[in-house]
């Protein structure tokens, strides 16, 4: 739905904590410490036989002789000397000479003969031998012994390889509380109910009140999914496990389910208590989708997770929630009752929201009295939590940098721009010609909305940018449910579809890309209105059928036109959905020429707020009496 923000890392962990069980394993101390023992001792002994020219025993035997040697040690093993100075023989490592030691009794009298100096020293093997013979071999052991455990009995439980990381990474005493959450205040809400029973689950076991078990918080990246989860814990006072879904696929079957066995089963024992899982949609897609075979262990982890879910009283105290930011995708058996069937949708913040959230972040941070939130919110559409932690977060390291005592506005102008250059691959944050056009568009089709008759009521317009494609909405909500629509109901349809369009060209004399979708749909109503539903008169009573589309196969794959009808009709249908089109267009176009002023008034709301309710909206098209009077 909505592209990934990936800022998450760089943003401040006010809680301070990750648990850190994200970190991916493969990495052994031991093993590292063990190596570079090895190396060291190599280097070493690498260096001291170059350091130093070799020489055969026979060399070494005619050197003393000719009486070129000065001195000599010498040890169990090998002997080591140093040439005269001036003396012929040096090789190009200077006067210093080793070779090994050869038993020969007749080496002490030559010596002495000769005039050498020389002197019996104790090799330290002491070390070598333990390393070789002890410290080598077991490292080599153990870390087969592990590979091979990691690899081949998943579960077994020995060391706590494949034991849940969930476990070690339940965390006691949570300073998180719904204080630390801002701007989500409906999901907030949703989970606050969760918090007594968490506190004492007994007085609702004797009630016999039914508790979810599930709850699956969906929302963009950044939104405060983990912080609401983690706040849930904190405030309840309950211990928190959490996991990533990805966490759980590993390379072998087995690992996952039996990594979510551990994970209930230590989450039962210290119940009353918070299980998450980060990230469900990497483990509860759907089972059928992907190519057969290639997702063996995500369908047993999956299913393990059914399973525990199932396994346990509603009552029993452990509340799993999950995030993901693709529900669309989620298996469905996740959702059935009695597992995931509590849904909070957590939306970007609006206006209000960010406001507050910065606010909760710069509780810490001593600001400037020249920093208003209040712009800092405004410029910052489109932005999550996580992003605005993270402007807070650069802005006080700017002011840092400057030596400054205080943050300051200009520090929080350059953060925000940071952030949004940073964001701008990834997510959708608009510059403020699109704002401007966006609001326009949006504030078209509701005028549209609001000055037909047969329109659906305006609930809310946003310009909060969502997902791809999307960079605002209006929303329209049926007064009754609906079976059938009659012509006019449908002609007023398209007017409010083709209203974005109009009035950016009404206001802009130019048209954007961004009405594409809205063109899309007012054609596909046009289309039906004259094949299927027989209502163009020059068309008549007839049905023409349409292309069918193959069941099974991609939706852009044709497989070849079915049409029962002459190119002559498909020309004459085509002209028919065209006048329609063309009708409404002139239509509208008189129309949002003629509330020109409520389309500015809505336009200009929008820009200051982003989000305008139904109630706003229409006071501005119809201001009350004694408004219009004092005007
Ligand atoms: P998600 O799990 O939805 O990806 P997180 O909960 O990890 O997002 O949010 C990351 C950080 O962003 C949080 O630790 C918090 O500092 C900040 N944050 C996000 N949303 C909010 C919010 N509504 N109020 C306050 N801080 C927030
Ligand atoms: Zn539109």
């Amino acid at each position: 739905m909505v592209a990934k923000v990936p800022k998450k890392e760089n943003a401040p962990d006010k809680n301070g904590e990750n648990g850190g069980q994200k970190k991916k394993p493969g990495f052994n101390p031991l093993a590292l410490v063990i190596a570079l023992f090895i190396l060291a001792i190599f280097h070493n002994m690498l260096n001291s036989m170059n350091s130093a020219g070799g020489l055969s025993y026979n060399e070494f035997v005619d050197q003393i002789k000719l009486g070129n040697v000065e001195e000599v040690e010498i040890s169990d093993v090998f002997i080591r000397g140093q040439f005269k100075q001036n003396s012929p023989p040096t090789n190009e490592q200077g006067r210093k000479f080793n070779l090994v030691k050869v038993e020969d009794e007749n080496l002490v009298p030559l010596l002495a003969a000769n005039k050498v100096k020389f002197k019996g020293v104790i090799e330290n093997t002491w070390l070598k031998d333990i390393l070789f013979a002890w410290v080598i071999p077991l490292g080599i052991l153990f870390l087969l012994w592990s590979f091979v455990l990691k690899r081949f009995s998943p579960g077994s439980g020995i060391m706590g390889i494949g034991k849940s990381r969930a476990k070690l990474a339940a965390q006691k005493d949570i300073k998180v509380t719904f204080k630390d959450v801002a701007g989500i205040d409906e999901a907030r809400g949703e989970l606050e109910e969760l918090v007594e029973f968490l506190k004492t689950p007994e007085r609702f076991k004797r009630l016999g009140g039914k508790i979810p078990r599930g709850v699956l918080l969906v929302g963009a990246p950044g939104t405060g999914k983990t912080l609401l989860a983690k706040a849930l814990a904190g405030e309840a006072g309950v211990p928190f496990y959490s996991i990533s879904g990805s966490d759980f696929i590993e390379m072998f079957v087995g690992v996952g389910a039996s990594r979510v066995r551990d994970l209930f089963a230590s989450a039962k024992k210290s119940a009353p208590c918070i299980v998450f899982i980060d990230e469900i949609d990497s483990i509860g897609r759907a089972r059928s989708v992907g190519v057969a075979g290639t997702h063996e262990e995500r369908e047993q982890t999956l299913n393990q997770l059914l399973a525990e879910m199932d396994g346990f009283e509603p009552n029993q105290g452990v509340i799993v929630v999950a995030a993901t930011n693709r529900p669309e995708i989620l298996d469905p058996a996740l959702l059935r009752p009695g597992r995931f069937d509590r849904h909070i949708s957590i939306a970007k913040p609006d206006i209000k929201g960010r406001h507050k959230i910065l606010e909760v972040h710069t509780k810490a941070v001593s600001l400037d009295p020249d920093v208003n939130l209040e712009v800092v919110a405004q410029r910052t559409a489109g932005f999550v939590g996580a992003d605005l932690a993270n402007i807070v977060n650069e802005a006080a390291l700017l002011a840092g940098r400057k030596g400054k005592l205080k943050v300051g506005m200009q520090e929080f102008e350059v953060a925000i721009d940071r952030v949004i250059a940073g964001l701008e691959m990834k997510s959708k944050v608009m510059t403020k010609k699109e704002k401007e056009i966006t609001a326009y568009h949006e504030s078209g089709h509701a005028i549209v909305a609001m000055n037909v008759k047969h329109a659906d009521p305006v609930h809310k317009v946003s310009i909060i940018p969502r997902g791809i494609g999307a960079l605002g909405f209006t929303l329209q909500l049926p007064t009754e449910d609906r079976n059938m629509m009659t012509l006019s109901e449908l002609l007023d349809r398209l007017a409010v579809l083709l209203g974005g369009r109009i009035a950016e060209k009404i206001v802009f004399n130019e048209i954007s890309t961004g009405a594409e979708n809205d063109l899309k749909r007012a054609t596909e109503i046009a289309k039906s209105m004259v094949k299927d539903y027989g209502m163009s008169e020059r068309m008549g009573l007839v049905t023409y059928e349409r292309d069918r589309r193959p069941m099974f196969l991609d939706p852009g794959m044709q497989l070849g036109s079915s049409k029962d009808y002459s190119e002559a009709t498909a020309r004459e249908i085509d002209l028919e959905i065209k006048s329609i089109l063309d009708d409404t267009e002139k239509r509208v176009f008189e129309l949002l020429k003629d509330k020109r002023d409520q389309l500015n008034a809505l336009a200009t709301r929008l820009l200051e707020k982003e989000v305008v309710e139904k109630d706003e909206i229409t006071q501005l098209i119809y201001p009350p009496r004694d408004t219009i009077a004092t005007l």
